[in-house]
């Protein structure tokens, strides 16, 4: 049977143990009602004030014995009374971090997470492909709806809050880490106040693991020791470029081919060198990893043709990958010609 009845508020008595009605008290606070807790048949320290005269009584089954006086004290009275079933085992969500796109570069956290998953949310720059084989959860692409349009953010957390409160465990898998540009505090946020059980496991950034992927090491010792990571998504403003130019290290600019031109740019008018290295490395780990590499002065054009995702670097460590290249180029060619004199 379902009936349908306004609970603004209403005075609602949710009786049974905190862990068993922590969903329903839930349930009743969002449907507007007026909320009273009674933990143990006897009245529990700590229960407080209850109403004379509930509007319900929502009995959720604990599995403890004692509360049959209390529901024939309501039906004597006239008091409807819901009986609610005991939620299943607690349901939590788990951010996960999926690193670049590569398996090997999976946290074994993230792996064990994903085999004890019941559902997993995932985007589009998350590891997908190797989902099925890590997990058999229920996967939900929340990169995109059926017709294409994006999930929204608050969409995404509402699901994923609703699924834990459905008593399921939640893995939210997101690409690189979540903390770096991931909205990661907004979705722990979300579980916060929803009063869901979050947690986060790190993973491996694009920042750092892009540039390695095309051989960049983002610090090298008297070449640059700082790294900045930056998003592109804007454009910065011109204090933010001096600031960038003066300081001297590496610039990392995660989701920044539609802002390159600007920052190039920008760099040169706070007074970065022309001939500073540059190197944009697209779908790092991926099929089709590509880097170019060009000067601040150069790369507008020399990256015309470039597409997301990519990582772009600026700095002197671009030319420490060159250099790692060509000495790796010039010894496979060294033990070629070893290898041939030794033949003959
Ligand atoms: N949380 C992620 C970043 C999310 S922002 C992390 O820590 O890596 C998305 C941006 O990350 C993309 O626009 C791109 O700049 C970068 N990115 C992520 N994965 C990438 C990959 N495999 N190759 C190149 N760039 C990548």
């Amino acid at each position: 049977m379902q009936l349908t009845i306004d609970l603004t508020g209403r005075e609602v008595l949710v009786t049974g143990s905190a862990t068993a009605a922590r969903q329903a008290v839930r349930r009743y606070e969002a449907a507007g009602a007026v909320v009273y807790r009674l933990s143990t048949p006897d009245g529990a320290p700590g229960d407080g004030h209850l109403p004379e005269r509930p509007f319900l009584v929502a009995m959720v089954d604990d599995g403890e014995p004692g509360w049959e006086p209390l529901l024939q004290r309501c039906l004597t009275a006239g008091i409807p009374v819901s009986t609610e079933p005991a939620p299943g085992p607690e349901g939590h969500v788990t951010l996960v971090g999926g690193g670049p796109g590569a398996l090997d570069l999976l946290t074994v956290g993230a792996v064990n997470a994903l085999r004890d998953a019941d559902v997993v949310f995932y985007d589009r720059l998350a590891p997908y492909q190797l989902l099925a084989s890590l997990s058999s959860a229920e996967l939900v692409d929340v990169g995109k709806k059926p017709g294409h349009h994006k999930v929204t953010q608050r969409d995404i957390e509402q699901l994923m809050v609703d699924s834990a409160l459905a008593g399921k465990n939640v893995v939210r898998l997101k690409g690189g880490d979540p903390y770096v540009f991931g909205r990661g505090g907004e979705e722990v946020a979300a579980c916060v106040a929803a009063g869901v059980p979050v947690r986060v496991i790190s993973g491996v950034t694009s920042a750092i693991s892009v540039p390695a992927a095309a051989g960049i090491p983002v610090t090298h010792r008297e070449v640059s020791h700082m790294f900045t990571v930056v998003s592109g998504h804007a454009p910065l403003t011109d204090k933010e470029h001096t600031h960038l130019a003066g300081l001297g290290g590496t610039i990392v600019v995660l989701m920044g081919i539609g802002t390159l031109p600007q920052l190039a740019a920008g760099l040169r008018r706070a007074g970065m060198k022309a001939d500073m290295p540059m190197a944009v490395v697209e779908r790092g780990y991926r099929p089709g990893q590509r880097t170019t590499i060009a000067e601040l002065g150069t790369i507008e054009t020399a990256a015309s043709g470039c597409s997301n995702p990519a990582v772009l670097v600026i700095g002197e460590v671009v030319r420490v990958a060159e250099a790692n290249r060509n000495h790796a180029g010039a010894s496979a060619e060294l033990s070629r010609l070893a290898a041939s004199l030794l033949e003959a």
